[in-house]
């Protein structure tokens, strides 16, 4: 069977749609915040689920030539789509035994520990050549970089560093997402301090949310995620990103129901009055999280319709009693995620944060890219 029949739309219930353009107005719209200083790019978990090689090439597109992976392999495969100018740094470092795939595939492995940069040292010092890397220092996110300890050891004997060719020191801010928390202000006198013992190469200290924390936070180069994708970066404010995926799906089937009864697995939900409830091919294999279930709503024509009952794995059942019957027939089309209900609103109907609904979108749905 050639596999161009997987490209027939009548096969597919659901549709993810990717806007390339969204992504490079996101992108400006991040520059025009840090106003002159420039963005790199985080492109991991395969571009926040919407792809990273698509991805990666509408932000090179629109002028980025930085990118972060977190994995060796997720690099790798990113090598393939980027121009050779374009930088590519991998967070989680390079793993004993990866260092010839860095050199081979040109990435920069960011160096997490004093045993990371000795390593790493130690096999350029062999190669009689430094190669590109950074180097994390840790102000406070006690997940990965130098813990104070290391960087007070580099401090008292510089030698520690010498033979490297530092493009970035990089930190991580715990907390960005809430504007007064007291957590950003320690980061940035911690990393200011960091770059005193650390002077080499360009700081780059701000994630999405940390691009909108003002001028003190921008240092030399930009480090956003998220809201490239389209999440909110400043959730107390409207969004200042545009929407890059839009979900719809069409009905399967709608069921009258006269007569009390209810819904789906658990009878979690009741139906009291004359109800029309609305299934439709979207599940948590999709990812659409079992927890929106009797709590989220979609878009039907104009239209709220909310989640009734539990999200099964490849179907969810909306309550569509409230849309003209004539608009609610098997075959119309249900919007789950879009400008109406963002990935910000469905996180908070599932108690989750838009990251992890975006990066659960499932490989089961026709990818459509456009602009
Ligand atoms: C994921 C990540 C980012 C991007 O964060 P967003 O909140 O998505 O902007 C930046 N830096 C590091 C170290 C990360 O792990």
């Amino acid at each position: 069977m050639p596999a161009a029949d997987l490209q027939d739309p009548a096969l597919y219930g659901a549709t993810l749609e990717i806007d390339l353009a969204a992504l490079r107005t996101n992108y400006r719209r991040i520059l025009t915040e840090l106003d002159g200083t420039p963005s790199a790019v985080v492109c991991k978990a395969d571009g926040y689920g919407l792809g990273s090689e698509k991805a990666a090439r509408a932000f090179w597109d629109a002028g980025a030539r930085v990118f972060f992976v977190a994995q060796p392999a997720e690099a790798i495969r990113l090598r393939e789509s980027l121009p050779l100018e374009a930088e590519i740094h991998v967070l989680n470092g390079a793993p004993p035994g990866a260092e010839r795939a860095f050199r081979d595939n040109r990435l920069i492995p960011v160096l997490n520990a004093l045993g990371d940069i000795e390593r790493w040292r130690g096999y350029c010092r062999d190669r009689e050549t430094p190669l590109p890397c950074d180097i994390h220092v840790d102000t406070g996110m006690l997940r990965l970089g130098l813990p104070p300890g290391e960087l007070a050891r580099i401090e008292a004997d510089p030698g520690l560093v010498d033979g490297l060719d530092v493009r970035l020191v990089i930190s991580h801010l715990a907390c960005a997402d809430e504007l007064g928390h007291a957590k950003n202000t320690e980061q940035l006198a911690a990393f200011r301090q960091a770059r005193q013992v650390l002077p080499m190469g360009r700081a780059c200290f701000a994630n999405s949310s940390g691009c909108f924390l003002g001028p003190d936070y921008r240092f030399d180069l930009g480090r956003p995620g998220v809201a490239l994708y389209g999440v909110n970066p400043r959730p107390e404010g409207p969004n200042p990103m545009s929407p890059v995926v839009r979900l719809t799906a069409r009905i399967l089937q709608v069921r009258r129901v006269d007569a009390p009864e209810t819904v789906g697995y658990g009878a979690s939900y009741r139906v009291g009055n004359p109800a029309r409830i609305a299934t439709v091919p979207v599940g948590y294999a999709d990812g659409y999280l079992r927890s929106i279930s009797n709590r989220g709503h979609a878009m039907l024509a104009g239209h709220e319709v909310p989640v009734v009952g539990r999200v099964s794995m490849d179907l969810t059942t909306f309550d569509v009693s409230g849309v003209p019957e004539e608009l609610a027939q098997p075959g119309a089309e249900v919007e789950l995620l879009g400008s109406a209900v963002t990935a910000d609103d469905l996180a908070a109907a599932a108690g989750t944060i838009g990251y992890e609904i975006l990066t659960s979108l499932g490989s089961r749905y026709r990818r459509v890219y456009v602009g």
